[in-house]
């Protein structure tokens, strides 16, 4: 949805394909097809000049020979969380301790190696803390076995980080890169709830230097996002998105250029926008959007609906403010964590 906007702001025709009910529907020409389908989905393609994503979740069977940015073999390894640890490390970055697990059988050889407190983690098609399960001692692996469904993952340590910080980048077909500012996340029940730039000035040039290396081995084109752990000075790689960002989506009113305009831009090998950016707060509404007379009381908040229904633990909008609205921002952090049933601040994810 909020790339068909920013399209529609710089003049590029945004034709989306999905399922009829999708958000994207309700702002440009939305045609339902069966993403899972790897015909339909090419026969979709040949009406347009060219195809991006905005889920990882397409098998990359799917996407394999369309005229796609970013490529399917970038978006392959970006699904599969063993192939993403694995391409980390090629790059020389530093990962929390893993193992793959395949079978209930794997399980005590991976704790030996990650050592508890662990997290399994499905391979593919885990996103908002769903496909995990986590283990505080050895006798939870059994049940956490079940609780992911019996399916390829990896177990994880658990790692004692100080903070959780993205860095969404964008490169166009020319090889020209950009970057915004660190973001830091605050995740609750493996869910984002808050995100804050910019963020960790010291680590800037390290997170950069780590993501350029990460852009020009997949020979990347489009936004990128990569979410690390903070520990003291050091960063350790989690999870990389191929695609816009819920950690980015304050770019919109935040930055120069939001990400989904600059994402737009690299795709279609156009310059890109500056990504200067404004010190700025997002909170996501999860499960529910708050009533809209009660934005409308703090009228610098911009309201982001993305016009879903409400379900619990689901995003169905966000919340951008200037950090220089501290009052509206304490209101709004209390008033949401109220909402979801959580405290943003102490304690972990
Ligand atoms: P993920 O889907 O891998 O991003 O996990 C969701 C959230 O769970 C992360 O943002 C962290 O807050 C937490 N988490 C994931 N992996 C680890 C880990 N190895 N150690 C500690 N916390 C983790």
């Amino acid at each position: 949805m909020m790339l068909a906007q920013a399209g529609a702001e710089i003049g590029v025709d945004v034709i989306c394909a999905g399922h009829p009910r999708d958000c994207a529907g309700q702002v440009a020409p939305l045609v339902s097809v069966d993403l899972n389908d790897a015909s339909a989905v090419a026969a979709f393609a040949e009406q347009v000049d060219l195809v991006t994503i905005e889920s990882e979740n397409i098998a990359a069977a799917v996407l394999h020979g369309l005229n796609l940015y970013p490529n399917a073999n970038a978006v392959g390894i970006a699904q599969d969380r063993l192939l993403e640890k694995r391409f980390f490390q090629q790059c020389g970055i530093g990962v929390a301790p893993y193992a793959p697990v395949d079978s209930a059988d794997d399980l005590d050889a991976a704790m030996a190696e990650t050592g508890v407190p662990a997290i399994l983690k499905t391979r593919r098609m885990g996103y908002d803390g769903k496909g995990q399960a986590r283990l505080y001692r050895p006798e939870d692996a059994a049940a956490a076995w079940n609780e992911v469904g019996g399916v390829a993952c990896i177990l994880e340590g658990m790692v004692r980080f100080d903070a959780e910080v993205s860095l969404l980048a964008a490169r166009n077909r020319g090889g020209e890169t950009v970057f915004y500012p660190l973001i830091e996340n605050t995740h609750r029940a493996g869910i984002l709830r808050r995100s804050v730039a910019p963020s960790r000035p010291g680590l800037q040039s390290l997170a950069e230097g780590y993501v350029r290396d990460v852009l020009e081995r997949l020979e990347y084109v489009g936004v990128l996002a990569v979410e690390f752990f903070v520990i003291g000075e050091t960063l350790l790689a989690n999870e990389m998105a191929p695609r816009v960002h819920n950690s980015g989506h304050w770019t919109i009113e935040g930055a120069a250029t939001s990400q989904f305009a600059n994402h737009l831009r690299a795709v279609l090998g156009r310059e890109l926008g500056s990504t200067a950016s404004r010190s700025t707060v997002m909170l996501n509404c999860i499960g529910e959007m708050p009533p809209v007379a009660e934005t409308a009381l703090f009228p610098k908040v911009a309201r982001h609906d993305y016009g879903k229904s409400p379900r619990a633990g689901r995003k169905v909008g966000h919340l951008t403010l200037d950090a220089s609205e501290t009052v509206a921002i304490q209101y709004w952090q209390r008033r949401l964590e109220e909402m979801q049933h959580v405290k943003f601040d102490g304690g972990s994810s």
